[in-house]
């Protein structure tokens, strides 16, 4: 089952999320501050994390950067999730090594949609370097199911 990490300090927003990958098979786990969303990555090694950035303590880029700092964990995508983006927080964001962003307020198509495009570029970087010989990393992505168009349908 693909784990996913949401850390995510609004209850609201939490209990959305949770419904939608739930009713996806995801399995959540979920941190409500940035310094227990570092201890869950390191501890249940998740598959992909859900950032948001306004966290009660440290906020989403340095959570994001003390996870990407840890070798088992560099390659597990991070979408940050910002409340009104605005003009220079996509390089602030990228910059403190979150894989790619959401704005807020999030919908099921569009989270579903970034949650399975992340997922599929790890699970080929994790191939491409099981080719190099450099092992495969722990806790490596299950294949996407193939979509739609895939399927030809
Ligand atoms: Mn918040």
């Amino acid at each position: 089952m693909t784990k996913i990490l949401c850390v995510e300090d609004n209850p609201q927003n939490m209990r959305l999320v949770r419904k939608i990958l739930k009713h996806e098979g995801y399995e959540v786990i979920e941190a409500e501050d940035g310094l227990s969303g570092v201890a869950l990555a390191k501890s249940e090694h998740p598959d992909l994390i859900l950032m948001d950035i306004n966290l009660p303590d440290i906020d989403g880029l340095e959570a994001t950067q003390r996870i990407k700092a840890v070798d088992e964990l560099q390659q597990v995508p991070v979408i940050a999730l910002t409340a009104n983006a605005m003009y220079g927080d996509e390089e602030r964001i990228l910059d403190a090594g979150c894989d790619g962003y959401l704005s807020k307020p999030v919908g099921r198509a569009r989270l579903i949609e970034a949650i399975e495009k992340y997922l599929a570029e790890a699970a080929e970087k994790a191939a491409a370097s099981v080719d190099t010989g450099a092992g495969d990393p722990p806790g490596a992505v299950e294949t996407p199911e193939a979509s739609e168009a895939e399927r030809g349908n």
